[in-house]
């Protein structure tokens, strides 16, 4: 198994890594164990599972195939991607500080503003697109550099490995949110980072069907902390869910082939259009992080954002007038979706910061999903027709 790691490629590991026959009975698909509990055959003898809390076989399998394919040798898989991002956090303590790139997730905001400064852990925001502002931001209290990249909505770039090599010099962990990118296009390991965190729900799981996170290291002293945390405060995944993840990641590296070959048509396409003021995608090549995008990952990704020129209203009616784009929160699966950042994803932010991270009332997000691009295209393009009069 560890020969294989070393060999095989991404599509290969995603389907073979961690998901070797069932030992119990050879089943070829990793099975769904219901359970919660192991029985033992003897007191103290058990075949390496107790209680499903603590671990379970599929859940093991889907935690097996994703450090694989991050390059780190252990995964911890939880039941959401707030649960792998609120257990990343037990990584630090009471009086710790946290440099976080302003352009963050949400929920991430809400955790880091609402809910750990109550446990004692400080944040401070930068705009990590510039790594010399983490540098200017960290103390000695330092403990934890939190990125996101390509950022959510604006799809910013920041560059991971000079953010990890800040965070390395002040003795403190480098988390990347890689739930854009995914392990297939960007592994944050490989750039220097300690930590890849997930929300599976987008593209790994893929289908829009299962809420999901992980997260992955390399030390086993991280690992051995996120595993006993996960433990004591329980955000598991159950079994099943374990299992609709591990059947989306197996086809991850043809959905992101064909998620980014149609966002780079749709971004190629909104750019033609006399309504769009600007589209927001790192394939563009005046795109201002599509060099950077170019090191550090090995493709664009499926998701832009477009400003248009007719602001608020133009915005809401090209929302409300795609066919096959859904109006929804989420992103990352086959099926189109188009959303308002302003009163959707990104209503935790007061308007003022909404700004200044260039989201304005005229921009509208798109996760570009694998239906035929021709098809994407002419739906967008009949929805600015009609959001234009
Ligand atoms: C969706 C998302 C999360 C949160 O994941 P859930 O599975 O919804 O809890 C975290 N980070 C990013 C970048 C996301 O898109």
């Amino acid at each position: 198994m560890a020969e294989r790691k070393q060999q095989d490629g991404f599509a290969t590991r995603a389907i073979h890594e961690g998901q070797a026959a069932d030992p119990a009975t050879g089943a070829t698909i990793t099975p769904v164990y219901q359970t919660v509990t192991y029985t033992q055959d003897a007191l103290g003898e058990n075949r390496g599972f107790e209680y499903s809390r603590t671990d379970n076989p599929t859940r093991r399998a889907l935690e097996e195939a994703l450090a694989s394919l991050e390059g780190g040798r252990f995964g911890v898989a939880y039941g959401s991607g707030m649960a792998a991002i609120a257990g990343t956090m037990q990584l630090v303590h009471a009086g710790d500080h946290v440099v976080v790139a302003d352009d963050l997730y949400g929920g991430s905001y809400r955790l880091f503003t609402r809910v750990l400064p109550h446990y004692g852990v400080r944040f401070s925001y930068v705009d990590a697109t510039r790594p010399e502002e983490v540098a200017k931001a960290v103390e000695p209290a330092t403990k934890m550099v939190w990125i996101e990249t390509p950022t959510n909505p604006m799809l910013r770039l920041v560059d991971v490995a000079a953010c990890a090599e800040i965070a390395r010099k002040a003795g403190a962990l480098c988390v990347v949110d890689n739930t854009f990118a995914t392990p297939y296009l960007q592994n944050p390991l490989a750039l220097g980072a300690h930590v890849a965190v997930h929300s599976t729900t987008k593209y790994i799981g893929g289908h829009s069907d299962v809420i999901g996170g992980a997260v992955v290291v390399d030390d086993e002293d991280s690992a051995e902390t996120l595993r006993f945390t996960r433990n004591a405060t329980g955000g598991i995944p159950g079994p099943w869910d374990a299992w609709l993840t591990l059947r989306g990641l197996k086809t991850l590296s043809l959905r992101m082939r064909q998620h980014q070959e149609n966002a780079q048509r749709v971004a190629e396409f909104l750019g033609t259009r006399s309504e769009v003021a600007a589209v927001h995608y790192p394939g563009l090549p005046d795109h201002p992080g599509h060099e950077l995008a170019a090191r550090q990952m090995r493709g664009f990704g499926g998701m832009l954002t477009v400003d248009l020129v007719g602001g608020e209203p133009a915005a809401r009616a090209l929302c409300e007038s795609t066919r096959l784009f859904s109006l929804g929160e989420s992103l990352g699966g086959v099926e189109s979706l188009i959303g308002y950042p302003w009163t959707m994803s990104h209503a935790a932010f007061p308007p003022e910061e909404k700004l200044r991270k260039g989201i304005s009332e005229g921009s509208v997000r798109l996760s570009v999903g694998i239906e035929d691009a021709d098809d994407l295209c002419a739906d967008l393009g009949q929805a600015l027709d009609r959001a234009g009069r």
